[in-house]
């Protein structure tokens, strides 16, 4: 299946457009801006621009790097996605690792091209850089120039065991090869490296508009949701089409899972509590973050409901009434064990420890 249409961001096009007909587009891009409003696609718009023999205001469509781009097929194209820990020791088997875990996910994607953002549990580690660093010195493979995404840059791990590693990231992003563009995309530039940060040239997206979003859910989602059902996506989607396809399926599935482990949590830790825990639905140790990030939605609608704001979803009973103060800290320790969440934690132990936490405050 082919890469689902670009939506809004019509300046950033426009000076893209035009910087490269100049001979000025930038070869490091920061891509910035709120969750889910397209950044990565917009990364494979500029990739498909520089790609593109024809290309006029946008890319043509049609000439091959064009059609190679939109079916996620193009040899010169490297979408840099997190990926989880390489299990091998040794550092030339953790980069083939990388290179594997990375076809899989680009797999994935050519068969659902609205794909969740990446679990919590994956960075860009050092074997991912390696990789970069490795594909970045070859010849491009179809034509005379190779682009780079890094998508979720801000995972970009440099420390670790391997300074030579970040630093020949780092080299690359000062002076890449000629024949090679660097775009990565992050939705907090401040969590970047300094030193990262300094070497590409920002480009800030904002929110899509409400018809925005609406046009792509009409176009994209199938079977096209219902009006009343299209009027509470877009709503709840705050200008971001990531929120809104959180909001069906998946999303929804783990929003529920969220508000019957707090209505556990709340009715005293015991075995309820346990009851819920056993019954929660991650196979993967990833899936564990987006249920901690159901769990803060839930508080969060909870909290706007306790300062007189209309909340987005119906806040659950077991959340009504609570007080503004006490839903503040528990949102604090929600946050506080999705950062943990991202080292090498039992999931399981993480919520039994989360839920006591919340118990005390609410
Ligand atoms: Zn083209």
């Amino acid at each position: 299946m082919n890469l689902p249409i670009l939506t809004g961001h019509d300046v950033a096009r426009r000076r893209i457009a035009q910087a490269l007909t100049r001979g000025q587009l930038p070869q490091v891009t920061l891509i910035s801006g709120p969750e889910g409003v397209g950044k990565q696609r917009l990364a494979l718009w500029m990739a498909q621009m520089i790609l593109c023999e024809a290309r006029e205001a946008g890319p043509c469509g049609s000439c091959r790097p064009c059609r190679l781009v939109l079916g996620l097929a193009h040899a010169d194209l490297h979408w840099i996605v997190p990926i989880p820990r390489p299990k091998a020791g040794d550092p030339d088997k953790q980069v083939e690792e990388a290179a594997e875990s990375i076809a899989e996910a680009m797999e994935e994607r050519r068969k659902t091209p609205l794909y969740s953002p990446s679990d919590g549990m994956s960075a860009h580690g050092m074997a991912t850089a390696r990789l970069v660093a490795r594909r970045a010195a070859l010849t491009p493979v179809e034509g005379r120039t190779k682009v780079f995404i890094i998508g979720e840059a801000d995972r970009l791990v440099a420390q670790e065991s391997s300074p030579e590693a970040a630093n020949a990231l780092l080299k690359l992003f000062e002076e890449p090869p000629a024949d090679t563009w660097f775009v990565l995309t992050t939705t907090d530039p401040g969590k970047l490296l300094p030193t990262i940060r300094s070497r590409a040239v920002p480009l800030r997206l904002g929110r899509l508009s409400d018809a925005e979003v609406r046009a792509f859910l009409t176009a994209t989602l199938d079977p096209a949701p219902a009006k009343a059902e299209l009027d509470r996506l877009v709503a709840k989607a705050h200008g971001s089409i990531g929120v809104a396809l959180s909001a069906t399926g998946e999303g929804q599935r783990n929003r529920k899972a969220a508000v019957s482990w707090l209505e556990a949590v709340l009715e005293g830790t015991g075995p309820a509590a346990e009851r819920a825990l056993a019954q929660m639905p991650w196979s993967a140790r990833g899936e564990f973050t987006d249920l901690l990030d159901a769990v803060a939605e839930t508080i969060g609608d909870a909290a706007r409901g306790a300062a007189g704001q209309p909340s987005i979803d119906p806040v659950p009973e077991a959340l009504a009434g609570r007080d503004l103060a006490g839903l503040l800290e528990a949102q604090a320790k929600v946050a506080e064990a999705r950062e943990a969440a991202q080292g090498n934690v039992n999931p399981q132990l993480l919520l039994a420890v989360l839920g006591g936490d919340l118990a005390e405050v609410l």
